[in-house]
Order: C-alpha cells, then sequence, then structure tokens
C-alpha cells in the first residue's frame, strides 16, 4: 500500500501527474482545472496524454504546479473550462513560452464535447451520457477508457444539441447512462442512442457506483486507487482519472474512520489486485481503511496449523490507552491477533475497536463489566454477552461467536451461551509482575505448538514486550494465527485451552 500525497490539492494533483509522466517529455500537454471547483472539468479524467493540475481559479500558479509543468516540458498547455474557471492570466502564466489552448465553453455541456473531441478525435467504442452539475459519479467515471463522458445540462429531460452530434460523429457501439433515471432519463438516453444499444451504471450510491465502474474497466488490476469522496472532498480524485492502470475507488472520509464499502471490499477480494494506492493523506483516506484494503486484497496467508508450529496472541480487558500502540506493533510485524473485548471500554473507545476489525484482527466478547459469570443466573450472564455483542454489531463489527468469561470462571450456564468458551494454556501474570521481559521470558518458555496465550492489552508492559515476543516466537518457528482460525472446530459450549486441548461440549 501507498499514497499518492501532497500538502494540498495542487501538490496531489502533481503527485499524481509524476506517478503517471514519470519522465520528463512524456507528456504531450498539461491540462489546468480549478481546485475550488471542478463542474467544468468534471470529464478531465477522460484525459490521458498530459496530467490534469488543480489550480486555483484566478490568483497565479502555484509553485508546485509551475516546477511540474517545467519539469514535463510539455509542448502545449491547456486550461479546462471557461475564464471564469482558468482565467487566461493564469493559462498564459502557467504556460510561459508554450503553446496554450482552451477546451470549454460557456457550461459543462460544451467543455465536456470539447473534451471529448480532443481525447477521441475519430470514434469511440462507447460514450457515456451523465447529468451536469456537480456528479461524484462522472469523477469517478474518470476511470472509463473506452469513450468519453458527456454531461447533459442542468435539465435532465433535455438532449442537447451538440450531444447529438458528437454521438453522430463518434459513431459509438452503445450509449451508457450513469446514474439512475433522476440523472439521465430513459427517454433521454434513448434518444441520444438512435437505436444504438443502451446501458446504465448506477449503484445505490458514489461509493457502489464507482466499484461498478471498476468491474466494468479492470476486471481484473494490479494496482487499486482509492479517493476520498463524501462531499465535495471527490475533486481530489479528479486528476487520478488519467492513471488508467487500476480503477479509482470512491470511499468516504471525515472524522469517523469509517470501514471500507462492502462494494469496493467485494472488488478488492474478487480481483486481487497486487497494490492499493490512496490519493491524499490520512486526513483524506484514513489508515486502517486504507490497511483494510490492502488487507483485503491480498490477505494475510493463513498456515496449515496441522503442519505449522502454530499460536494465538490474545488480549483481554481492552481496549485501553496503549491499545493503539500496541496495533501499531502488531501492524509493523503483520500479525493478527484477538482481543476479548469488554462491552464498556469499547464504548468509550469505538475508533479502536474497529481498527482492530479493519487491521485483520479477530474482535471478541469478554463481557461488558468483567464479572463472575458462575455466581450469576443464565439471564444475567446471556445479557452480559448479547450486550457487548450488540455493541460490537452497532460499530459495524461482525457479531461475537466466542466468549472469554472474565477470570477463566464459567459453569454449565456458561456453556449454554451458545458460543465456545476460549480459555488458554499461556499465562504469564501480565496483570500482576508488571514487567515487560519477565512477561516476555514467561511467554517464550511457556508456548508450545497450538497455544492461546492470554494477555492485556490494559497494562503498558504488556504491550511493550509485543515486539520481543513475536520476534522470540518467530525465531522459534511459530505462526501467528486468531483464535478462529486455530480452533476452526471449536462448537457452542466447547472448552478451548488449546489446539489440541478442547473440554467437548455434551
Ligand atoms: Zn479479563
Amino acid at each position: 500500500m501507498d499514497r499518492l500525497a501532497g500538502a494540498n490539492r495542487s501538490a496531489t494533483s502533481v503527485r499524481i501527474s509524476q506517478r503517471k509522466f514519470s519522465r520528463p517529455g512524456s507528456a504531450a500537454a498539461v491540462y489546468l482545472a480549478r481546485a475550488d471547483d471542478v463542474t467544468h472539468a468534471m470529464t478531465a479524467g477522460g484525459l490521458s496524454d498530459g496530467p490534469v493540475l488543480l489550480v486555483p481559479a484566478c490568483s497565479g500558479v502555484p509553485a508546485v504546479v509551475a516546477r511540474e509543468i517545467s519539469r514535463l516540458n510539455p509542448p502545449t498547455v491547456f486550461a479546462l473550462g471557461s475564464t471564469a474557471a482558468v482565467c487566461d492570466d493564469t493559462l498564459r502564466a502557467a504556460a510561459g513560452s508554450r503553446a496554450t489552448g482552451r477546451l470549454g465553453g460557456p457550461d459543462q455541456t460544451t467543455t465536456s464535447v470539447a473534451i471529448a473531441r480532443h481525447v477521441w478525435p475519430g470514434s469511440a467504442a462507447t460514450v457515456y451520457l451523465a447529468a451536469g452539475g456537480f456528479s461524484p459519479d462522472v469523477i469517478a467515471g474518470g476511470a472509463l477508457t473506452d469513450g468519453p463522458i458527456l454531461l447533459l445540462g442542468t435539465d435532465p429531460s433535455v438532449l442537447p444539441q451538440s450531444i447529438v452530434s458528437a454521438i453522430d460523429d463518434l459513431a459509438p457501439a452503445r450509449v451508457v447512462a450513469l446514474g439512475g433515471q433522476g440523472q439521465v432519463t430513459d427517454a433521454v438516453l434513448a434518444a441520444a442512442a438512435r437505436g444504438r444499444k443502451t446501458e446504465r451504471i448506477a449503484g445505490s450510491n458514489r461509493y457502489q457506483t464507482s466499484a461498478m465502474i471498476a468491474r466494468r474497466v479492470f476486471p481484473t488490476a494490479t494496482v487499486a486507487y482509492l479517493a476520498r469522496g463524501d462531499g465535495n472532498n471527490i475533486i481530489d480524485a479528479l486528476p487520478g482519472g488519467i492513471l488508467v492502470d487500476g480503477p479509482m475507488l470512491i470511499v468516504p472520509g471525515g472524522s469517523t474512520c469509517s470501514f471500507l464499502p462492502a462494494a469496493a471490499r467485494a472488488y478488492l477480494a474478487d480481483t486481487r489486485p497486487t497494490k492499493v494506492i490512496a490519493f491524499g493523506g490520512a486526513a483524506a483516506v484514513c489508515d486502517p481503511m486504507l490497511r483494510q484494503a490492502a488487507l483485503t486484497a491480498v490477505p494475510r496467508p493463513v498456515p496449515d496449523c496441522s503442519r505449522t508450529r502454530c499460536v494465538a496472541l490474545t488480549y483481554d480487558d481492552g481496549p485501553g490507552a496503549d491499545t493503539e500502540a500496541l496495533l501499531n506493533t502488531l501492524w509493523s510485524k503483520n500479525v493478527p491477533a484477538t482481543f476479548f473485548v469488554l462491552g464498556h471500554r469499547a464504548k468509550a473507545r469505538p475508533a479502536t475497536v474497529r481498527r482492530q476489525a479493519m487491521e485483520g484482527h479477530q474482535v471478541q466478547n469478554h463481557t461488558w463489566s468483567h464479572p463472575i459469570l458462575r455466581r450469576m443466573s443464565l439471564s444475567a450472564q446471556h445479557a452480559e454477552y448479547r450486550q457487548t455483542s450488540n455493541l460490537l454489531s452497532s460499530l459495524g463489527l461482525p457479531r461475537t461467536d466466542m466468549l472469554r468469561p472474565p477470570y477463566g470462571e464459567y459453569n454449565a450456564n456458561t456453556r449454554k451461551l451458545g458460543v465456545p468458551l476460549i480459555l488458554w494454556d499461556v499465562d504469564p501474570l501480565d496483570w500482576r509482575d508488571r514487567n515487560s521481559k519477565t512477561v516476555r521470558t514467561r511467554v517464550l518458555d511457556a508456548t508450545r505448538p497450538g497455544s492461546i496465550i492470554l494477555m492485556h492489552d490494559w497494562h503498558r508492559t504488556t504491550v511493550a514486550a509485543a515486539s520481543g515476543i513475536i520476534d522470540g516466537l518467530r525465531a522459534r518457528g511459530y505462526a501467528f494465527v486468531t483464535v478462529d482460525q486455530l480452533v476452526p472446530d471449536a462448537r457452542p459450549g466447547d472448552v478451548v485451552f488449546s489446539r489440541t486441548r478442547i473440554n467437548r461440549a455434551g
């Protein structure tokens, strides 16, 4: 995984340019688009012979853009849209002594037709029709490579004559509507197609639509791009349309680092690109989401524990203040763990439990409030279990299907809760002896193939011990797995101490 990120929108567009046009002289042109309002450059993603660089409306050329133009030294610099989008002064200043051009007119339709005729001077296999205005679907459509996107005017029921002429000239085999009936009506689509084949690409939201476009253009892919697409943030993705080596998946940003949208997850799982690249920094695409995408595309290999020494690291009682540090260690070592969380602490740190799940760890149930279950009625025990499972489900995690009873204390009723009880066979007593070296030594001495190691991410000394424990176990030939991978056959009511020591129910 990787990032293409600059300090601002212009700088990020330059990073994208540098990826596609790494050699000076390799770009036939540079296209300038207005950074704060891309309605006039909405279809710029169709351009492929030069980068789209984002500039302020009419207040000079950012130094980072000037340097990129100088590096590429293209014969021509184009402005996209009318002079209200990129003014003549900016265009001249950016071009210097180079030739200038303008692809655009007074409205979005004219500009989209101008870009279409520039990129496809002859014919195109497909023409895409989309609504005017600000449309995330059109920006995601920058990944389309078999034909231009033409934009309707503000009235979706009117087919502009310039689009009819452009379709006649391009003579496509089919005309495809981008978006639902609200964007392009069936009547307009049929009128535009004039007997040609028609199709429609419309997801239930922008995230799903971008994944549908990805499947259409890249049924296989070695690289995939993630772009923040909530609100107007999708502008950052516009210059990415020139990257035609993989699809652009639109994802939500914002202060809540949310799970990767299901459609993007399914696409990555099916196509398995070897690399996932985010546009922008962590504020655009958060680290856990990027890691989730990378893990979905290239999952951690699961060892065959009947032939390999497997071990499960388990952490109870969190999440706590040091859990994020532990997650950093686990990610850097590429190790999955299993977290038996307390419901009330998960409620206080929802971002941390989401991160656990997004980064490939198993998140399981350690009750809501850490009671001694065997002293409680079956229904009270069940309430403790269910409250935590419900909380995690409300945070977008899967429902839990394992329980670690607090203190390892359980009774016959606990075994009737409908899930396996996960105990342990290695206990370094990290809660009592707050010494990282002691914890590490005890773990390394006691671990056997198939072991389940009990620790507590609540304690800083335990978190600090993780790196040495992982290195030590690796040196002894151990592979790390989650508990569900270690004991895939654990059933409701089983009491599990290790891979080979299980007290079966009934
Ligand atoms: Zn506990």
